[in-house]
């Protein structure tokens, strides 16, 4: 018996878990955070249906906190089995659930403070001491070497160039006499992107569990580069600072990068980039350390040095520094967390920013329904930030080309070589996934089936 559960990254982008099982041996496919709308976020309070506390092996994708972020909640919970992941993905890892932890035990301590809690004392989900906890279960892993989890489960990561250290997992299960492949793609990147590898070709499998984040949509063909070309010169017209909401991790590294690129280039003159959040500017230095001495993309390497920070980013690392950036005058560019205004040092910046139509915000990723991101996308006029409705003049503008999920026609391309006889759609909104689902079917002809929550299918 194989069976394969979906127990969060089903009809929604966040909290990521699937499991499978092969006659009672198990392995737990990611372990992410809910985030975005209330109802999902309080799942992370409840506990999947199975044991937790005897639960022995993990595999993760890559280090996203709709990935990983509720590995540290699974440790508090009693977890003490293995974490498989790369060593990029656990370094990365390392640096998004300690942000996360702060996150938690700041957020807990504000709302006992203010008496808002609706359920007594106000717990976090967990603390940096949990992520204490859970460093050292983790187990790394070399791409392409197999693994032996358990008699019946063994797997290996290919490279899906999303992150530093991301993966799919194709997995080997051995039930009686029959052998059944599972790749699971955790999320895919794109290709001829700025700083990460092309996706290696999804290897064949008999059941695939297919991201389907961007399955309703194909990105626009305008480069990243002519993008942030074109706003950033905007912006040195207008005098006005670019205020680029980034993820700490990936995003904010191409957008450095590319600038460097432009400035080197001489496409744009120099002007001054801030790169303002402590968890960017960490994730940032694995980002040259890896450059380094780990399968990367070699544009990034000249004469053996990294090119990350050729142009001098000026890194804020104090709140008072960041405050002080409220004075800033353009020219420049100011890329801080988090990448979808719901929290951090971003919301300061949009109080300053967002009233004075000189400024620009450049969304560069993903906006979750229900996130101030996602309200500036679809044209919103004001936005609440602090208690108080601040108006939108400055210029919004979506730079799609940074995108760093695949889109439609990449999840068609990295899966052309496969021919599973069960797809699973996860990892998307209902309308993505469905619409995704229709194109596979009607240009592949694949058995597909969009996973639900806590669902559990035989294969
Ligand atoms: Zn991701």
């Amino acid at each position: 018996m194989i069976q394969l559960s979906f127990h969060g990254g089903a009809g929604t982008v966040t909290g990521s878990k699937h499991r499978i099982n092969v006659n009672g041996e198990e392995v737990l496919i990611d372990c992410g955070m809910f985030q975005g709308l209330k109802e999902l976020r309080e799942r992370n309070w409840t506990t999947p249906p199975f044991d937790v506390a005897t639960f022995k092996n993990l595999v993760l994708t890559h280090a996203h906190l709709d990935h990983t972020g509720w590995l540290p909640r699974m440790v508090h919970l009693g977890f003490k089995g293995k974490i498989y992941a790369t060593a990029g993905t656990r370094d990365v890892a390392e640096i998004i659930l300690k942000d996360s932890a702060h996150l938690q035990e700041e957020e807990a301590e504000f709302r006992n403070k203010k008496g808002i809690s609706s359920h007594g004392k106000a717990l976090p989900l967990y603390t940096v001491e949990d992520v204490e906890q859970t460093m050292p279960l983790f187990q790394t892993v070399e791409y392409g070497a197999w693994t032996q989890v358990s008699p019946s489960i063994s797997f290996r990561m290919v490279d899906v160039g999303h992150i530093l250290g991301s993966a799919a997992v194709e997995f080997k299960l051995v039930d009686g006499g029959r052998t059944v492949r599972v790749l699971a793609s955790g999320d895919v990147g794109r290709y001829d992107m700025p700083l990460h590898p092309d996706p290696e070709d999804a290897p064949p499998c008999d059941a695939l569990l297919l991201e389907s984040t961007y399955g309703d949509r194909d990105h626009v063909p305008e480069r990243p580069e002519e993008q942030l070309l074109r706003v950033v010169k905007l912006a040195i017209d207008s005098g006005g600072v670019v205020l680029i909401p980034a993820f700490a991790v990936g995003r904010s590294q191409q957008v450095i990068f590319v600038l460097n690129e432009l400035f080197r280039t001489g496409k744009l003159p120099r002007i001054p980039i801030f790169l303002d959040s402590p968890m960017g500017i960490n994730a940032t230095k694995l980002y040259v350390e890896y450059a380094s001495r780990y399968r990367f993309d070699a544009e990034t390497l000249r004469g053996g040095v990294c090119t990350l920070y050729d142009g001098g980013v000026k890194t804020i690392k104090t709140a008072a520094e960041s405050m002080r950036l409220a004075e800033l005058k353009g020219p420049a560019v100011v890329i801080s967390s988090n990448g979808m205004l719901t929290g951090g040092r971003i919301l300061h910046h949009l109080k300053n920013f967002l009233p004075n139509p000189r400024n620009i915000v450049a969304i560069v990723g993903y906006q979750a329904i229900g996130s101030r991101g996602r309200m500036l996308q679809d044209g919103a006029k004001e936005l609440s930030l602090f208690h108080e409705m601040v108006p939108v003049r400055a210029r919004i503008e979506d730079l799609k080309g940074f995108s760093g999920h695949a889109d439609a026609g990449e999840l068609m391309r990295w899966t052309k070589h496969v021919e599973p006889k069960k797809c699973f759609l996860v990892h998307g909104e209902p309308q993505a996934a469905e619409f995704l689902a229709q194109r596979i079917r009607r240009e592949r002809h694949w058995d597909v089936h969009v996973a639900k929550l806590d669902e559990t299918v035989d294969l």
